[in-house]
């Protein structure tokens, strides 16, 4: 009879175990990587096999917008914080520390007050406006190239597993300003970039978090001639991929995505509250429900 109870607890305490682990398997983990100047008619002709790969196996559009002007600084100012340049106000592009740092939260702010981790790679030193105290639990900045930036982002994924991560390869806007969009040496770039990409998905699969995991691979802007910051789709449109947990495989998004909706997917893929006054909405398309 005693043996029996025993057995009784033990099954009880499985069960519980499994449910606690059924309920672990959403997305605890969003990574976004941005490649600079990532026009998708260059990145679409570019050897990027890991990339390819990805949207094949995930869901994406290579018609995403991005904000007005298509320029570096704002742009990512929208798609770190989910509201529109008239809202967060970076209207400069250099790192500027008269400027001091930007004005509204940032979706690292909002991800840290709920508890999670953050953390951010990137390849020029104007996204200092960005870190702001106490919302990255670690901020680097390496402008020595996209193979240094994800070796260090691999080596702090395997390390720490970040809740929240930005990745930011530069070269490929560096080889665009000074060969042209398009040029075989920002072909190159971005085949670099490529390889960059391949360290932090096999950093995320050490880490042994893949299965807990959502990449959303995007750009600030394109490019045309030598140059960007235009209005024309040339430079306004972008790509948009996700992969991972939960994302619909093999999807082509239908819906329009703007760069801002990368911080309102990030926190609503990790189940935070959205804020209300926000411009960006979830990409709820590209993913299973919850
Ligand atoms: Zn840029
Ligand atoms: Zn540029």
């Amino acid at each position: 009879m005693r043996y029996l109870k025993r057995l009784l607890v033990a099954a009880v305490f499985l069960v519980c175990f499994a449910a606690q682990a059924t309920a672990a398997q959403g997305v605890e983990h969003v990574f976004i990587i941005s490649f600079d100047g990532g026009k998708p008619a260059v990145m679409r002709q570019s050897r990027m096999p890991v990339l390819s790969a990805m949207l094949s196996d995930g869901a994406g559009t290579w018609q995403a917008q991005t904000v007005f002007p298509s320029v570096t600084l704002g742009s990512h100012a929208s798609m770190l914080t989910g509201v529109l340049p008239a809202r967060h106000k970076v209207d400069w592009n250099e790192w500027i520390p008269a400027k001091g740092l930007i004005a509204v939260p940032t979706v690292f702010a909002l991800a840290k007050q709920a508890g999670l981790t953050t953390a951010m790679f990137a390849g020029k030193e104007k996204f200092k406006h960005f870190n702001l105290p106490g919302t990255l639990d670690k901020f680097e900045i390496l402008s020595s190239g996209a193979k240094a930036v994800a070796r260090a982002a691999a080596g702090y994924i395997v390390a720490s597993r970040p809740n929240l991560c930005f990745i930011h390869f530069a070269d490929s806007d560096g080889a665009g300003h000074t060969y042209g969009w398009g040029s075989p040496e920002q072909m190159q770039a971005f085949a670099d970039e490529d390889l960059a990409l391949r360290m932090v998905r096999d950093a995320i699969a050490q880490a042994g978090i893949a299965a807990t995991s959502v990449l959303i691979l995007s750009a600030d802007h394109g490019g045309h001639d030598k140059t960007h910051g235009s209005g024309s789709p040339e430079d306004m449109t972008i790509p948009w991929i996700t992969w991972g947990a939960r994302v619909k495989r093999g999807t082509a998004i239908s819906a329009r995505v703007n760069t801002y909706d990368t911080a309102a997917t990030a926190l609503w893929l990790l189940n935070l509250t959205l804020p209300q006054d926000w411009d960006g909405k979830p990409v709820t398309s590209a993913y299973l429900d919850k």
